[in-house]
Protein backbone atom coordinates (compact mmCIF):
# COMPACT_ATOMS: atom_id res chain seq x y z
CA UNK A 1 0.00 0.00 0.00
CA UNK A 2 1.18 3.47 -0.69
CA UNK A 3 0.24 6.00 2.23
CA UNK A 4 -0.11 9.83 1.27
CA UNK A 5 -0.89 12.78 3.71
CA UNK A 6 -2.72 15.55 1.46
CA UNK A 7 -4.40 18.50 1.59
CA UNK A 8 -7.98 19.20 -0.20
CA UNK A 9 -10.45 22.62 -0.66
CA UNK A 10 -7.34 23.60 2.29
CA UNK A 11 -8.24 20.84 4.77
CA UNK A 12 -5.44 18.00 5.69
CA UNK A 13 -6.31 15.28 5.07
CA UNK A 14 -4.67 10.92 5.23
CA UNK A 15 -5.16 7.81 2.81
CA UNK A 16 -4.49 5.54 0.75
CA UNK A 17 -3.18 5.79 -3.08
CA UNK A 18 -4.79 3.58 -5.51
CA UNK A 19 -3.28 4.57 -9.14
CA UNK A 20 -4.76 7.56 -9.95
CA UNK A 21 -6.97 7.78 -7.19
CA UNK A 22 -6.98 8.53 -3.39
CA UNK A 23 -8.97 6.84 -0.72
CA UNK A 24 -9.29 9.09 1.94
CA UNK A 25 -9.30 7.95 5.99
CA UNK A 26 -12.30 9.46 8.17
CA UNK A 27 -11.59 13.26 8.42
CA UNK A 28 -10.76 12.62 12.18
CA UNK A 29 -7.08 11.23 10.31
CA UNK A 30 -6.05 14.24 9.54
CA UNK A 31 -2.41 13.16 8.59
CA UNK A 32 -0.18 9.66 8.67
CA UNK A 33 1.09 10.71 11.73
CA UNK A 34 -2.60 10.88 13.21
CA UNK A 35 -3.04 7.54 11.48
CA UNK A 36 0.17 5.61 12.94
CA UNK A 37 -0.93 6.99 16.39
CA UNK A 38 -4.22 5.77 16.63
CA UNK A 39 -5.16 3.11 18.69
CA UNK A 40 -7.42 1.59 16.03
CA UNK A 41 -5.71 1.93 12.90
CA UNK A 42 -6.24 -1.72 11.54
CA UNK A 43 -10.15 -0.84 11.79
CA UNK A 44 -10.59 1.89 9.68
CA UNK A 45 -12.31 2.14 7.40
CA UNK A 46 -12.21 4.58 4.30
CA UNK A 47 -14.35 7.14 2.15
CA UNK A 48 -14.88 7.63 -1.59
CA UNK A 49 -11.82 7.95 -3.35
CA UNK A 50 -10.53 11.24 -5.06
CA UNK A 51 -8.64 11.46 -8.18
CA UNK A 52 -4.69 12.64 -7.14
CA UNK A 53 -5.09 15.23 -9.84
CA UNK A 54 -7.63 16.91 -7.28
CA UNK A 55 -5.39 16.89 -4.09
CA UNK A 56 -1.66 18.77 -3.12
CA UNK A 57 0.46 16.07 -1.85
CA UNK A 58 2.13 17.19 2.13
CA UNK A 59 5.33 14.97 3.29
CA UNK A 60 3.82 11.67 4.12
CA UNK A 61 5.30 12.36 7.71
CA UNK A 62 5.82 15.06 9.40
CA UNK A 63 6.85 13.87 13.22
CA UNK A 64 6.68 15.73 16.58
CA UNK A 65 10.39 14.18 17.15
CA UNK A 66 13.82 15.13 14.95
CA UNK A 67 14.55 12.87 11.97
CA UNK A 68 17.32 10.66 13.20
CA UNK A 69 19.62 10.52 10.58
CA UNK A 70 22.92 7.75 10.13
CA UNK A 71 26.09 9.56 8.96
CA UNK A 72 28.47 7.82 6.39
CA UNK A 73 26.42 4.85 6.26
CA UNK A 74 27.43 3.62 2.65
CA UNK A 75 31.41 3.03 1.92
CA UNK A 76 31.86 4.73 -1.42
CA UNK A 77 30.65 8.01 0.59
CA UNK A 78 32.61 7.53 3.12
CA UNK A 79 35.94 7.32 1.29
CA UNK A 80 34.72 10.15 -0.95
CA UNK A 81 34.09 12.22 2.41
CA UNK A 82 37.48 10.85 4.01
CA UNK A 83 39.29 11.57 0.22
CA UNK A 84 37.67 15.29 0.16
CA UNK A 85 38.59 15.85 3.64
CA UNK A 86 42.29 14.43 2.88
CA UNK A 87 41.99 11.95 5.99
CA UNK A 88 42.61 8.47 6.41
CA UNK A 89 39.28 6.03 5.88
CA UNK A 90 38.55 4.93 9.05
CA UNK A 91 34.67 2.84 9.41
CA UNK A 92 32.68 3.31 12.39
CA UNK A 93 31.92 0.40 14.90
CA UNK A 94 28.95 1.84 15.44
CA UNK A 95 26.32 4.12 13.63
CA UNK A 96 27.01 8.10 13.90
CA UNK A 97 23.36 9.24 14.67
CA UNK A 98 22.44 12.93 14.17
CA UNK A 99 19.29 14.86 13.74
CA UNK A 100 17.20 16.98 11.79
CA UNK A 101 14.35 20.00 13.22
CA UNK A 102 11.29 18.88 12.21
CA UNK A 103 10.45 22.22 11.15
CA UNK A 104 13.37 21.01 8.13
CA UNK A 105 10.59 18.86 6.46
CA UNK A 106 8.96 19.94 3.01
CA UNK A 107 6.49 18.47 1.20
CA UNK A 108 7.42 16.74 -2.47
CA UNK A 109 6.68 18.96 -5.20
CA UNK A 110 7.75 21.88 -2.46
CA UNK A 111 10.02 24.60 -4.00
CA UNK A 112 12.76 25.11 -1.49
CA UNK A 113 13.18 28.79 -0.14
CA UNK A 114 16.74 29.14 0.75
CA UNK A 115 19.08 32.30 1.65
CA UNK A 116 22.65 33.17 0.27
CA UNK A 117 23.64 35.09 3.13
CA UNK A 118 23.01 32.29 5.54
CA UNK A 119 25.27 29.62 3.50
CA UNK A 120 27.14 29.72 0.55
CA UNK A 121 27.18 25.86 0.01
CA UNK A 122 23.62 23.87 -0.01
CA UNK A 123 24.20 20.08 -1.19
CA UNK A 124 22.06 17.01 -1.36
CA UNK A 125 22.37 13.93 -0.04
CA UNK A 126 19.62 11.34 -1.41
CA UNK A 127 18.85 8.80 0.83
CA UNK A 128 16.21 5.80 1.68
CA UNK A 129 13.76 6.54 4.87
CA UNK A 130 12.31 4.20 7.23
CA UNK A 131 8.92 5.18 9.41
CA UNK A 132 8.87 3.34 12.26
CA UNK A 133 5.14 1.58 12.96
CA UNK A 134 5.04 0.67 16.78
CA UNK A 135 6.25 1.48 20.01
CA UNK A 136 9.42 -0.46 20.95
CA UNK A 137 13.04 -0.43 21.90
CA UNK A 138 15.72 -2.72 22.33
CA UNK A 139 15.16 -4.50 19.12
CA UNK A 140 17.00 -7.30 17.96
CA UNK A 141 18.04 -7.30 14.83
CA UNK A 142 16.60 -10.31 13.31
CA UNK A 143 13.35 -8.62 14.93
CA UNK A 144 14.07 -4.91 14.13
CA UNK A 145 12.40 -4.92 11.02
CA UNK A 146 8.92 -6.22 12.20
CA UNK A 147 8.49 -2.82 14.33
CA UNK A 148 9.10 -0.83 10.82
CA UNK A 149 5.52 0.47 9.15
CA UNK A 150 6.79 1.25 5.41
CA UNK A 151 9.56 3.32 3.45
CA UNK A 152 9.87 6.82 1.92
CA UNK A 153 12.52 9.01 -0.37
CA UNK A 154 14.30 11.94 1.70
CA UNK A 155 16.96 14.47 0.35
CA UNK A 156 19.15 15.34 3.92
CA UNK A 157 19.97 18.26 2.19
CA UNK A 158 23.08 20.15 3.90
CA UNK A 159 24.53 23.59 4.11
CA UNK A 160 27.89 22.47 4.21
CA UNK A 161 29.93 25.61 5.49
CA UNK A 162 27.22 25.28 8.64
CA UNK A 163 27.78 21.59 9.12
CA UNK A 164 31.71 22.44 9.45
CA UNK A 165 31.64 25.40 11.13
CA UNK A 166 29.37 24.68 14.06
CA UNK A 167 31.09 21.21 14.63
CA UNK A 168 27.78 19.14 15.56
CA UNK A 169 25.94 18.51 12.37
CA UNK A 170 22.22 19.72 13.75
CA UNK A 171 22.47 23.19 12.41
CA UNK A 172 23.74 22.71 9.01
CA UNK A 173 21.22 19.95 8.48
CA UNK A 174 18.42 21.92 9.82
CA UNK A 175 17.57 25.33 7.80
CA UNK A 176 14.02 25.29 6.85
CA UNK A 177 13.22 23.08 3.74
CA UNK A 178 16.20 21.29 4.19
CA UNK A 179 14.22 17.77 4.56
CA UNK A 180 12.32 17.18 1.65
CA UNK A 181 10.45 13.52 2.34
CA UNK A 182 7.85 11.82 0.26
CA UNK A 183 6.29 11.34 -2.02
CA UNK A 184 4.45 8.62 0.04
CA UNK A 185 5.49 6.43 2.71
CA UNK A 186 5.12 2.34 0.69
CA UNK A 187 4.31 -0.50 2.96
CA UNK A 188 7.37 -3.68 4.13
CA UNK A 189 5.29 -5.92 1.85
CA UNK A 190 5.43 -3.55 -1.08
CA UNK A 191 9.35 -2.85 -0.70
CA UNK A 192 10.49 -6.98 0.61
CA UNK A 193 14.06 -6.60 1.34
CA UNK A 194 15.17 -3.03 2.54
CA UNK A 195 18.61 -3.97 1.06
CA UNK A 196 17.22 -4.83 -2.34
CA UNK A 197 16.87 -1.29 -3.86
CA UNK A 198 18.09 0.98 -6.58
CA UNK A 199 18.87 4.30 -5.28
CA UNK A 200 19.35 7.56 -7.34
CA UNK A 201 19.89 11.21 -7.47
CA UNK A 202 19.59 14.19 -10.33
CA UNK A 203 20.16 17.57 -10.60
CA UNK A 204 18.20 18.71 -13.10
CA UNK A 205 18.31 15.81 -15.09
CA UNK A 206 21.92 14.94 -14.90
CA UNK A 207 22.53 11.73 -12.48
CA UNK A 208 24.81 12.63 -9.27
CA UNK A 209 24.47 9.51 -7.28
CA UNK A 210 23.51 5.94 -8.07
CA UNK A 211 23.93 3.37 -5.64
CA UNK A 212 21.99 0.75 -4.46
CA UNK A 213 20.63 0.17 -0.64
CA UNK A 214 22.97 -3.46 -0.63
CA UNK A 215 26.14 -0.91 0.03
CA UNK A 216 25.02 0.35 3.46
CA UNK A 217 27.57 -0.21 5.93
CA UNK A 218 24.68 -0.45 8.88
CA UNK A 219 21.88 -2.41 7.15
CA UNK A 220 18.53 -1.04 8.38
CA UNK A 221 17.42 -4.38 11.05
CA UNK A 222 21.03 -3.40 12.12
CA UNK A 223 20.69 0.39 12.61
CA UNK A 224 17.39 0.13 14.21
CA UNK A 225 18.95 -2.68 16.66
CA UNK A 226 21.41 0.11 17.66
CA UNK A 227 18.94 2.89 17.55
CA UNK A 228 16.49 1.34 20.03
CA UNK A 229 18.60 -0.15 22.61
CA UNK A 230 17.79 1.60 25.55
CA UNK A 231 15.93 4.33 23.59
CA UNK A 232 12.46 3.87 23.03
CA UNK A 233 11.09 4.68 19.16
CA UNK A 234 7.79 5.57 18.42
CA UNK A 235 5.06 5.06 15.60
CA UNK A 236 5.85 7.76 12.83
CA UNK A 237 9.55 8.31 14.22
CA UNK A 238 11.68 8.22 11.01
CA UNK A 239 15.48 7.34 10.14
CA UNK A 240 16.74 8.47 7.23
CA UNK A 241 19.28 5.46 6.88
CA UNK A 242 22.78 7.73 5.08
CA UNK A 243 23.47 8.62 1.62
CA UNK A 244 25.25 7.28 -1.17
CA UNK A 245 28.86 8.51 -2.98
CA UNK A 246 28.02 11.44 -5.37
CA UNK A 247 27.26 14.45 -2.86
CA UNK A 248 28.49 17.92 -4.21
CA UNK A 249 31.17 18.47 -1.79
CA UNK A 250 33.02 15.29 -2.40
CA UNK A 251 32.73 15.74 -6.59
CA UNK A 252 35.63 17.36 -8.39
CA UNK A 253 35.70 20.06 -8.72
CA UNK A 254 33.20 20.42 -5.84
CA UNK A 255 29.41 21.51 -6.99
CA UNK A 256 27.05 23.26 -4.88
CA UNK A 257 22.98 23.78 -5.47
CA UNK A 258 21.89 27.27 -7.28
CA UNK A 259 19.10 29.06 -7.93
CA UNK A 260 15.79 27.23 -10.05
CA UNK A 261 17.30 23.70 -9.93
CA UNK A 262 15.64 20.73 -9.53
CA UNK A 263 16.46 17.69 -7.59
CA UNK A 264 14.81 14.41 -7.68
CA UNK A 265 15.59 11.52 -5.54
CA UNK A 266 14.53 8.04 -7.01
CA UNK A 267 14.33 4.42 -5.50
CA UNK A 268 13.08 1.04 -6.87
CA UNK A 269 9.63 0.39 -5.60
CA UNK A 270 9.00 3.79 -4.48
CA UNK A 271 9.11 6.30 -6.78
CA UNK A 272 10.68 9.93 -6.91
CA UNK A 273 10.84 12.29 -4.53
CA UNK A 274 10.95 16.02 -6.18
CA UNK A 275 11.73 19.70 -5.31
CA UNK A 276 13.07 22.63 -6.86
CA UNK A 277 15.95 25.06 -5.03
CA UNK A 278 15.32 28.68 -4.85
CA UNK A 279 18.21 30.79 -3.23
CA UNK A 280 17.18 34.26 -2.97
MG1 LIG B 1 22.73 12.22 5.09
Amino acid sequence: MRYVSYSMLGSPRAGVLEGEMVRPFPAHIRSLRDYLTHDAREGLDTEAPVPLADIVLDAPLRPYKNVVCIGRNYLDHAEEVARANGQELRLPDVPTFFTKAPTAIVAPGATVHWRRDVSQAYDWEGELAVVVGKRCRDLSETEALSAVFGYTCLNDLTARDLQRSHQQWFKGKSLDGSCPIGPWIVSTDEIGDPQNLAIELRVDGETKQKSHTSRMIFSVARALAFLSRGMTLEPGDVLATGTPEGVGFARTPPETLHDGQTIEVEIERIGILRNTIEIR
